[in-house]
């Protein structure tokens, strides 16, 4: 057998996502997994039968079309236009992709060459790296630090070179539930503009924000034409397993990823496709019901991870929470999470992974709140007994 190592250089050091690690390790034990990010309810019963129904009538059982179907496309542009005042051209402008993760990775495949550089800040969702990496490109971390998690946007204005071709921005923030303010947004895109750069910004926890409002970068001025925004029904809509996700951006940025997207994926969940252009078109009392139910479950999990002795750094969106256990007497996040299903049967996630500057969230641990309200107190009630 051939010496060489059979993963190549890119993805040399990936390994196994913390993701697949601890919900294993959760399945293992029987904790309570508020590791992973995904809600332990299914979303809208409507949304689920739509996709029978479509499945049943034989919508999506065969390839769709490359771009998405019509019904979702069109779907996609009005809820951009209804929540956000952008128009989007629904055969130009929008591309359906299987979840954020597929359109984040052709996105850097399509806009990359081997060598240019991509700013993202840290603590960053995983799929970042390895993707950046897939294409050859070399990241730039930006760490955002504690309590607050604000971007510096001094560091960001320096860590610009001729070899930077785009931001990658994610806003709220996993994991630390930083939502970026309007006003740090239009330096950004002052920034862009000034050095010519692209900027690609995952907004999937847009509608699950609790303190603030999402502003699209997208939106802002001298950016149409140089964003691309990156979002996901599996969120929003509490179906992460149909990897349902989409584009939108400028006809050639759409025309440029899916050059890319059509030789990975080529189309993804035809049924479900359908079932989430009805989720898209549901009223606004279901986008506010969804947030007022985990602005409270937010609330529960914040006010019971304080009383067992962490530090909690109260998100602004997202479903996440970032918490420092230096206060329960603990350094290593990572240590501390895998022991932590064994002392008292819950599963968390250590920020450590999400860094290049390991030390700066060693002890940093995330817990996920899309969870029953009974499961949250039962699992705040274990820490606290810890
Ligand atoms: N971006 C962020 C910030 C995420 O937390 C996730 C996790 N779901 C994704 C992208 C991936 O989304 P999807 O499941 O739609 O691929
Ligand atoms: N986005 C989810 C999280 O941050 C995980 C998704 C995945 O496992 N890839 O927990």
């Amino acid at each position: 057998m051939n010496a060489r190592p059979l993963l190549n250089r890119r993805l040399d050091g990936f390994g196994t996502t913390i993701f697949a690690e601890m919900s294993a390790l959760a399945v293992k034990t029987g904790a309570i997994n508020l590791g992973q990010g995904f809600p332990d309810t299914d979303g809208p019963e409507a949304v689920r039968e739509a996709a029978v129904r479509a499945l049943r009538d034989g919508r999506g059982n065969q390839y769709p079309p490359g771009p998405g179907v019509p019904e979702l496309r069109t779907a996609i542009a009005e809820h951009q236009q209804r929540f956000y005042d952008l128009a989007f051209d629904p055969d130009t402008e929008v591309m359906v992709t299987a979840g954020a993760t597929e359109a984040i990775a052709a996105t850097m495949l399509a806009l990359l060459e081997p060598g240019d550089e991509v700013i993202a800040f840290e603590p960053y969702y995983d799929s970042y790296a390895a993707s950046i990496a897939m294409a050859g490109g070399k990241r730039v971390p930006l760490t955002l630090r504690a309590p607050d998690f604000r971007p510096d946007l001094d560091a960001l204005r320096d860590a610009v070179t001729d070899r930077t071709r785009l931001l990658l921005l994610n806003s709220p923030h996993n994991p630390t539930g930083m939502l970026l303010s309007r006003e740090e947004l239009a330096a950004i895109a002052e920034l862009a503009v000034e050095r010519d750069l692209l900027v690609v910004t995952d907004e999937v926890y847009e509608h699950l924000i609790f303190d603030g409002e999402h502003v699209p970068l997208i939106s802002l001025p001298g950016m149409r034409d140089r964003t691309v925004s990156i979002s996901s029904s599996g969120k929003t809509f509490s179906f992460t397993g149909w990897k349902v996700g989409w584009v939108t951006a400028s006809a050639p940025l759409v025309t440029a990823i899916r050059t890319a997207k059509q030789f990975l994926t080529y189309v993804s969940a035809g049924p479900f496709q359908y079932a989430i252009a009805e989720a898209l078109c549901l009223p606004d009392s279901y986008f506010t019901g969804f947030r007022e139910e985990l602005r409270a479950k937010r609330d529960i999990l914040t006010d019971g991870l304080t009383t067992a002795g962490f530090e909690v750094f109260r998100p602004q969106g997202t479903y996440f929470i970032t918490t420092d256990i230096a206060g329960l007497g603990e350094k290593d996040g990572l240590a501390f999470c895998r022991s932590l299903p064994e002392r008292c049967g819950v599963v968390a996630v250590p920020n450590a992974v999400f860094y290049d500057d390991k030390e700066a969230g060693r002890s940093q641990v995330r817990f996920a709140f899309c969870k029953q309200e009974h499961v949250l107190r039962d699992a705040v009630s274990r820490l606290q007994r810890m």
